[in-house]
């Protein structure tokens, strides 16, 4: 692919690294690329970072057609940069965009893409403990018409963000409310795709957790309001009796998380059960009385993996593991870290050097 290249005349300066937050500083450059039914994709370019002009009619303004992915790049003890199974967010950005009608992008122009633009900016990957450069690729509709005739006009960009170790004080459990009013996605629906109108259907109740000190929600199914999903923006595992528990997939309302999906495939290579299965609340809630629910965790990209300490079911709140990580959530936390960063071996072929 031809990638043209504007360099930015007024290259901005890296925050020092232990004042960096998350998605909130941006590096120089961007990636971008248009999509027209006539031409299909063209005109791939990495260009400034900065403001794009749109049309106040472009679809994705009215209707949400939008898709994005997840990523980061690593900076390995020789200064070599590394992305983590980046054919996975390919794949996906693809799963996505089918269900929500935006042209698909061809799995290996979006892996380029993200090796050339991390490239033209790798001093923008920092250098402490635990800090990475996030990277943003996201997908949307500019056809500039309120009537829905389909999509044929989009644009694909990848922007940047150095961002800090996400436990930058040591791990810290969360606490997590179970959601019992508004749901996230029902079967049939786009629970399954990384699309922006998921997270606009999960505020309210985000905003509800957080005013109420938790600092995310539980998802429950959107039929039953029985089963457990994930939590806002991470996959959900749980160790009941000794085995590693995840909802399955099956349903198409939960994100088939890369984190989720490496965990399992680590923990089966230890020979730890892991089960991929329907999970209620009720088998959830009586597992934390009866002293089954050794362990709960999120697992994402953003924190890899994220310790539960505390859940709030009906008014009442339920401790996991005296608030503590517990051993199998370290254990895959120090190997996911450990190959991401180059200081484990990578057994799996998972990293790729930019
Ligand atoms: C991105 C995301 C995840 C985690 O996926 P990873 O590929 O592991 O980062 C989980 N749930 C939702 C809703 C997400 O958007």
């Amino acid at each position: 692919m031809q990638i043209s290249f504007t360099k930015n005349p007024n290259p901005g300066k890296m925050p020092p690294e232990d004042k960096l937050g998350f998605g909130s500083v941006f590096s120089d450059h961007m990636f971008v690329m248009d999509y027209t039914d006539e031409k299909k994709w063209h005109n791939a370019r990495i260009v400034p970072y900065g403001p794009i002009e749109i049309n106040p009619a472009a679809s994705v303004l009215h209707y949400a057609n939008e898709v994005f992915e997840g990523m980061k790049a690593y900076r390995w003890a020789d200064d070599s940069i590394h992305l983590f199974r980046p054919m996975e967010n390919a794949k996906r950005i693809n799963i996505s965009a089918e269900r929500i009608g935006l042209p698909e992008i061809p799995t290996d122009i979006f892996v380029e893409a993200v090796r050339e633009v991390v490239k033209v900016d790798k001093d923008w990957v920092p250098h402490s403990e635990g800090t990475s450069l996030y990277i943003r690729p996201f997908l949307f509709s500019l056809d500039p018409e309120l009537a829905l005739h389909g999509i044929h006009e989009a644009k694909f960009m990848i922007i940047l963000s150095p961002s800090a170790s996400y436990f930058a004080e040591g791990i810290k459990p969360v606490k997590i409310m179970l959601e019992t009013e508004d749901v996230r996605a029902v079967r049939g629906g786009t629970g399954y795709t990384k699309c922006g109108g998921n997270y606009a259907a999960s505020n309210r109740a985000g905003d509800r957790a957080m005013a109420k000190g938790y600092s995310q929600v539980l998802w429950l199914d959107g039929v039953h309001r029985k089963y457990i999903e994930e939590v806002g923006a991470m996959n959900v595992m749980f160790k009941i009796d000794g085995k590693v528990v995840t909802p399955s997939l099956e349903n198409g309302s939960i994100l088939g998380g890369i984190t989720r999906k490496s965990c399992l495939e680590v923990l089966r290579s230890w020979g730890v059960p892991a089960e991929e299965r329907l999970l209620s609340v009720d088998e959830l809630i009586g597992a934390a009385e009866s002293g089954k629910l050794e362990e709960a965790f999120g697992t994402g990209t953003a924190a890899v993996i994220s310790p539960i300490g505390e859940l709030f079911y009906n008014n009442k709140k339920y401790t996991v593991n005296g608030f503590k990580i517990g051993p199998v959530a370290q254990r895959l936390y120090d190997e996911l870290t450990g190959i991401q960063w180059g200081k484990k071996p990578d057994p799996f072929g998972w990293t790729e050097c930019v």
